[in-house]
């Protein structure tokens, strides 16, 4: 049997019910961890942590809100005694121009996409530099540095993601913690996000033809291409890495 990368690592993934963090959980629970997963949708979280097995739990959580980050860094203090890995991947991608979005989606995007990966990563350091370090991944996207004019929320999340990650990296590498902190940035993923997207425009099939099209590699990605990236990350391989952003996407940056 193939070595286990993340054997005895205790993990969170937060937007764990579905898509990229429901991979990332499962590959990390086939590679040895013990997960929670997170998220807003309480009956695709319970469904979710069910499929996943004796190994993973379910903790419902609104990433953008302090105190369900108090709740559940409680929750995984009380389980694990400590953490190992952080994976701050619930996110929305909710579309507007500067024209036409209004300030309560601008606020709302900003709250689940940057402001939960600040509060996701406070509490995990507070939890891993007590416990001889760990590893801290965010999910940006390549809408951190390919602009689309109806993204203007998303774009700044996203880039926004990308800097904070080496902030606190250099922070935590200058504190010696042992806390390697990395971003990545997926193209695009096949995932209920990229449904919801798909839903919103008139021409649905045309976008989704478009969006195959703008990967040079012939295809989009899948969740488990963005999971192969985060066990990567997590594990001890990766112990020189941190500040940096890492791009998973069929070379669609490059177009
Ligand atoms: P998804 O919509 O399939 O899953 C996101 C999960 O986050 C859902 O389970 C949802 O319930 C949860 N969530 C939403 N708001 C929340 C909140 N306030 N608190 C807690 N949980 C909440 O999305 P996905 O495609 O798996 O995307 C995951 C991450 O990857 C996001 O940050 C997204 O921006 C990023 N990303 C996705 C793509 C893509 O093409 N799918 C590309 C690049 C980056």
């Amino acid at each position: 049997m193939a070595v286990q990368k993340l054997q005895g690592k205790r993990a969170i993934v937060t937007g764990g019910a579905t898509g990229i963090g429901y991979g990332i959980a499962q590959r990390f629970i086939a590679e040895g961890a013990v997960v929670i997963i997170s998220d807003i949708d309480q009956p695709g979280g319970i469904a979710a942590a069910q499929k996943l097995g004796p190994n993973c739990e379910f903790v419902q959580q609104d990433v953008s809100l302090p105190a369900d980050w108090e709740h559940l860094f409680a929750v995984a203090d009380e389980r694990f005694s400590g953490l190992d890995i952080m994976v701050n991947v619930a996110g929305v991608t909710l579309m507007g121009t500067i024209e036409d979005m209004d300030v309560e989606t601008w606020d709302k995007t900003m709250g689940i996409n940057l402001r939960s990966c600040f509060l996701g990563c406070q509490g995990a350091i507070k939890l891993m530099k007590a416990d001889g370090g760990g590893a801290i991944i965010n999910m940006a996207s390549v809408s951190s540095f390919k602009a689309q004019p109806e993204l203007v929320a998303y774009n700044a999340s996203k880039a926004g993601v990308d800097m904070m990650t080496k902030s606190v990296a250099l922070h935590c590498a200058r504190s010696g913690y042992g806390i390697n902190v990395n971003s990545i940035n997926p193209g695009v993923i096949q995932t209920d996000m990229l449904k919801k997207v798909i839903s919103q425009v008139e021409d649905g099939e045309a976008l989704m033809d478009s969006y195959k099209a703008m990967h040079p590699i012939g295809r989009i990605g899948e969740p488990e291409d963005v999971a192969a990236m985060a066990v990567y990350l997590a594990s001890e391989e990766a112990s020189f890495i941190t500040g940096s952003a890492f791009t998973v996407d069929g070379a669609l940056g490059l177009n």
